[in-house]
């Protein structure tokens, strides 16, 4: 039971945020006390604070966070002792219905979800319910923890188009999901990984990423490729998406663009190609439990996508840099 003061970011109603005194947080004995140690912020949760996201996707008022880490205070259970650093997944499957049994946690037909319809970890303590919290391995970075996230929301995504080894791999976008597209597609050792990005700014953090070849300009990326994963979230780079996969090969789409944008299609060209066009929606439970343990063995180790730290109070700047890309940026985080 935690009966001091502690502060917490929350967005009280859309164009409204702010650092909001908090007190009182009791555990029940399906819950978890947890004080955030990292919290990555990214596009969702400017949507989440500027009221542009879908509101069947989130209760006001509420603290951000859904990318975060941080160490157990208290767990009236007894499986996580006091000191445990942890991640939590973020989406809160109900197990009750159809695509829950299937496995498909990520359509829950429930939606839940930590930093959207209950308190992220924007916050200096949270309460969490007990089976969301994955074990990291002691002495790991719980900043680089914080990545599990969206590296479950790429993971997923790859893992839905059955990648082959030694594909040639298109990466169209440069921000955190396409680096960690990157990143995790060296698990199927690819034998090139070209990344078409906005801004040059941005090629030192792809080759940390494992992109054998940056480019901002369509022409020179070239084509031909056995996978092309769109990351901008931009309805423009879809005809080239198309254009560049190999004949039998396949897109998968994880950047999201402005709700009800459109683009024409050649479904000729659909047909003729042979092309599989994936959508990839968040992450499974279970997409979450192997980035995990990717993470935990060192074979997913994306620390150095942190460029950006900033304490809770500092909110603004965080937001700021994460509204206007000013230099190389990678994740930025907000430290509680
Ligand atoms: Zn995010
Ligand atoms: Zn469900």
């Amino acid at each position: 039971m935690l009966t001091s003061s502690w502060g917490a970011l929350v967005v009280t109603e859309p164009g409204h945020i702010k650092i909001e005194q908090r007190t009182e947080l009791a555990p029940n004995s399906t819950e978890i006390l947890v004080k955030p140690a990292a919290v990555g912020v990214c596009g969702t949760d400017l949507e989440i604070i500027d009221g542009t996201i879908d509101p069947n996707y989130v209760n006001y008022p509420v603290s951000i966070g859904h990318e975060w880490s941080g160490t157990v205070v208290s767990d009236p259970s007894g499986t996580f002792p006091p000191g445990t650093s942890i991640v939590v997944e973020g989406i809160v499957p109900c197990w009750n219905c159809q695509p829950c049994h299937a496995g498909n946690t990520n359509v829950c037909s429930n939606y839940d979800e930590i930093g959207f319809t209950r308190d992220g970890g924007a916050s200096e303590y949270v309460l969490i319910p007990s089976h969301q919290a994955h074990r990291i391995t002691s002495g790991l970075s719980l900043e680089a923890a914080t990545l599990i996230e969206p590296g479950a929301v790429v993971y997923r995504g790859l893992m839905r188009t059955s990648p082959i080894p030694a594909a040639r791999v298109l990466i169209i976008g440069d921000g955190t999901i396409a680096l960690l597209s990157a990143h995790l597609m060296s698990l199927w050792s690819p034998t090139e990984i070209v990344m078409l990005g906005m801004s040059a700014e941005q090629a030192e953090l792809a080759r940390l990423a494992g992109v054998t070849r940056f480019e901002t300009n369509p022409q020179t990326a070239g084509g031909a490729f056995d996978l092309v994963v769109e990351a901008s979230g931009s309805v423009q780079a879809v005809p080239h998406a198309l254009k560049a996969v190999h004949r039998g090969g396949k897109v998968l789409f994880l950047g999201l663009p402005p709700h009800g944008a459109t683009v024409p299609l050649a479904v000729d060209d659909v047909v003729n190609n042979d092309l599989t066009l994936v959508g990839s929606f968040s992450y499974t439970s279970d997409a979450w439990t192997s980035v995990v343990k990717l993470f935990n063995t060192g074979v997913f180790h994306p620390e150095f996508l942190i460029t950006h730290r900033f304490p809770l109070e500092n909110w603004e700047r965080a937001l700021e840099v994460l509204r206007v890309r000013k230099g190389p940026r990678g994740k930025v985080l907000l430290l509680p």
